[in-house]
């Protein structure tokens, strides 16, 4: 309980909201509902910053070309998204201004998170609009996002923006009302979390819903934002977005959904970008020896310790660090291409020159550019 009382002095937070809450199939986009959610956060902004991330772009363009179903050609999906997102700022712009609140929209992909110039602004954009008092409403920009530069769902987005404005509060608004230990409609016992200290492998093998017809996140991409805000030293709350009031009794306190602690030691914004920020482009595995020196005293990554190294990456690109049995417990900057890396594996620090026939570097991933997950 302590530590949610703490929410009470959050000063900007990132609300996400699915589209199953603020859309019908036969309509899109429903002022009704959004105009409820509206209420909510012009009353969470007291003294706060917000952002919001909304999906409902594709549902809403659906109903506006009056498609029964969910198109499946890449273009048709996106022409509906351009079609659902002008209509959904529309409502968002006439929800807000009734609170005299003016909102700004900002539709991102993958690729303007994974490269750090794009990234970087992205989050002088973001920042600027808060100055301005706007609610950024942010989407991903879906009418030109193919799958390779997706970010995939809003729930992950919504911590990369959590992220990326260094937020102090994560809440994932949607139809249930939290995290629970089965599914209550088949298993009696099933009862709600209040509190998870850590997303571990157990607390993900909780997840029994899959994603419904609308909506593309289920439980386990809410689950997979957690670690990714939990990592980045932000909390997060899933709750109901259809028990009117439930934010701002969050901030105040209240045991409303479930809470997700953050990790004590919080990743500078530049780790977080290495962490999670961009898809790794190879694989290196290595050793027990130097799974320990980078796990447990904080290392660098030395070419000795690297055993195996998979995939085609360049100089300065980032990396999954595995151990030999291929689970991934480290992403960092890497120092060499793959080639180099081949060429150097195995080697002590005095025969990388003599392997390479050039002076470089001795670290493969230098600790000041290493992050453990
Ligand atoms: N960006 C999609 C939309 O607005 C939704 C993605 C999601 O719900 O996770 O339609």
């Amino acid at each position: 309980m302590g530590a949610r009382r703490q929410l009470a002095s959050c000063r900007r937070l990132v609300v996400k909201v699915g589209s199953g809450l603020i859309t019908t199939p036969a309509a899109g986009a429903d002022q009704g509902r959004i105009d409820a959610l509206a209420d909510e956060i012009a009353a969470a902004r007291d003294g706060r910053e917000v952002v919001l991330v909304s999906s409902g772009a594709i549902v809403t363009g659906m109903a506006r070309l009056a498609l029964s179903e969910r198109p499946q050609s890449i273009p048709e999906k996106q022409a509906a998204a351009a079609v659902g997102q002008s209509a959904l700022m529309w409502h968002y712009e006439a929800a807000f201004k009734r609170h005299g609140i003016a909102v700004g929209q900002v539709l991102l992909t993958a690729e303007d998170i994974a490269d750090r110039a794009r990234y970087l602004n992205a989050r002088n954009t973001l920042q600027a609009l808060l100055r301005f008092g706007v609610l950024p409403v942010v989407n991903e920009n879906d009418t030109v996002a193919v799958e390779e530069i997706k970010v995939g769902d809003n729930d992950t987005l919504s911590a990369l923006v959590a992220s990326l404005i260094d937020a102090d509060l994560l809440v994932l608004l949607t139809d249930v009302d939290g995290l629970y230990t089965g599914d209550p409609r088949r298993d009696s016992a099933a009862h709600k979390l209040d509190t998870v200290e850590a997303i571990t492998d157990d607390v993900m093998r909780l997840v029994w819903d899959r994603a419904d017809r609308i909506s593309v996140g289920g439980m386990a991409t809410k689950l997979t934002a957690g670690q990714k805000a939990a990592a980045s030293g932000i909390p997060m709350v899933i709750a109901s977005g259809r028990q009117p009031g439930a934010v701002a009794r969050l901030l105040a306190g209240e045991p409303v959904g479930t809470y997700f602690a953050p990790k004590a030691e919080r990743l500078t914004a530049r780790k977080r970008w290495i962490a999670f920020a961009v898809p790794p482009q190879g694989r290196l595995t290595v050793d027990a020896g130097a799974r320990r020196a980078l796990g447990e005293q904080n290392k660098s990554l030395l070419p000795s310790g690297m055993m195996d190294v998979d995939g085609e990456f360049s100089a300065g690109e980032i990396v999954a660090i595995v151990t030999p049995d291929g689970k991934e417990f480290a992403r960092g900057l890497v120092n060499f291409d793959a080639e180099e890396c081949r060429k150097i594996r195995g080697a002590k620090t005095r025969e990388i020159e003599e392997r390479l026939g050039y002076r470089s570097f001795d670290e493969v991933v230098h600790r000041d550019n290493l992050v453990i997950l």
